[in-house]
């Protein structure tokens, strides 16, 4: 098939891989100071001289990544507010400068927080209550009902402070939420936290994080369900120089028949850039549509495949880095192209190779700051419904 496209593709294609979990490991505690745990796709350290007082903290990242940022905290304090101070000094990149004025009054930017553990899938689960009850988001359930009290039935959200995580008209529920209060500090340069901990541990980040952690055990469980009428296909991609895991999910209608002239593919990817964490999320929202029931998703996949690639960028989404791959996708004969690059390459043009074409390719992007026209995602916007549905509208109306 088209050759042109395959190169185009590529060029914009982003990838990623999976390792196994990771689980929390903590750094030498000292004391009852706070802590930062590591953990996959969180940047956020406490440099030696971080530790104003017991109340008040400054971090900043391990790698310039000139906007997202997230950590997990343990040791915070519970008895009164918490300050954390975010410095973006020497966090600009190549490419873009590091400023907090980007978030500075920017509709739907303030941080999040949650006390759930970053590593289960449930953790990512959101539900919604009808004049029936409540609604678990996740696709993988077969009994999505989650009773009809004033909280959803769940378990990753402690009880003691899950009343913190409903929304203010009552019909929603995740494990995240907006932090109390916080501040662009534009002359310092510096992000200003404050925040009433319940429990001592807590991750607190500019966006949900979408982990290489999280898109495991997705995938996971994407290949072990059946969706009536849909043919799901992981196919391995390649290993990444850190070990881990680059796959792609392949969604078909079924009954498709590849020899049909009319047969085309759509390939949709995120994290190109590795850090812009909505993109995964916009990704899975589109994916998850396609698995649903719905008449028009039927529309959608007849003579059509899908490819998604939820993560192009594995070992910079694990390792909460910006930008690792992009510009050797256009560099030719140089020895140090990742050899991700070339992993992609074999997966497309075998792809194309097997009598396929490849008609369209979309490669979302999150700039999680104003410095451009943002994407919002209904799951970490709720509060910005107006907002999410206009871009939202004018993404999808022009796409
Ligand atoms: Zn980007």
């Amino acid at each position: 098939m088209n050759r042109g496209y395959l190169f185009a593709t590529l060029f914009v294609i982003c990838f990623f891989s999976f390792p196994r979990f990771v689980h929390a490991q903590r750094t030498e505690t000292q004391d009852n100071e706070i802590q930062v745990v590591k953990q996959d796709g969180m940047n956020l350290i406490i440099p030696e001289d971080g530790r104003i007082d017991s109340h008040h903290i400054v971090v900043t990242q391990s790698t310039p990544t000139h906007n997202y940022w997230c950590g997990l905290f343990s040791n915070l304090p519970t008895d009164t507010a918490t300050v954390i101070g975010f410095s973006l000094a020497d966090s600009s990149t190549h490419r873009q400068a590091a400023n907090v004025s980007k978030w500075d009054g920017h509709p739907g930017l303030v941080p999040v927080m949650s006390y759930s553990d970053p590593t289960k899938y449930e953790t990512y689960i959101w539900y919604s209550k009808n004049d029936k009850g409540w609604w678990s988001s996740d696709i993988f359930s077969k009994d999505r009902f989650a009773g009809t009290g004033t909280l959803p039935e769940q378990q990753s959200v402690p009880r003691e402070v899950a009343t913190q995580f409903l929304s203010q008209d009552g019909k929603y529920f995740s494990c995240w939420r907006e932090v109390d209060d916080e501040e662009s500090v534009t002359t310092l340069n510096i992000f200003r936290i404050k925040h009433r901990y319940k429990l001592p541990t807590a991750i607190v980040g500019m966006r949900i994080p979408y982990t290489y952690t999280y898109e495991q055990a997705y995938i996971d469980k994407l290949r072990t369900s059946k969706f009536p009428g849909v043919k799901v296909s992981i196919d391995d991609i390649g290993i990444t120089p850190e070990k881990r895991e680059m796959r792609a999910i392949r969604i078909d209608n079924s009954a498709l028949n590849n020899d049909n002239p009319e047969h085309k593919t759509v390939v949709v990817i995120a994290r190109e850039h590795a850090n812009e964490q909505d993109s995964s999320f916009t990704l899975q929202g589109v994916l998850s549509s396609l698995l649903s029931s719905d008449a028009s998703a039927a529309r959608v996949l007849k003579n059509t495949t899908w490819i998604f690639i939820p993560i192009e960028d594995v070992d910079g989404a694990f390792n909460s880095r910006f930008d690792d791959i992009t510009d050797c996708f256009a560099r030719a004969n140089d020895p140090s192209i990742s050899s991700e690059v070339f992993a992609y390459a074999r997966y497309f043009a075998a792809y194309i190779n097997g009598g396929n074409t490849i008609d369209a390719v979309v490669s979302f992007h999150c700039t999680e700051a104003k410095e451009s026209p943002n994407m919002f995602s209904p799951f970490i916007d709720r509060q910005h419904k107006e907002d999410v549905k206009n871009i939202n509208q004018a993404f999808f109306f022009c796409a």
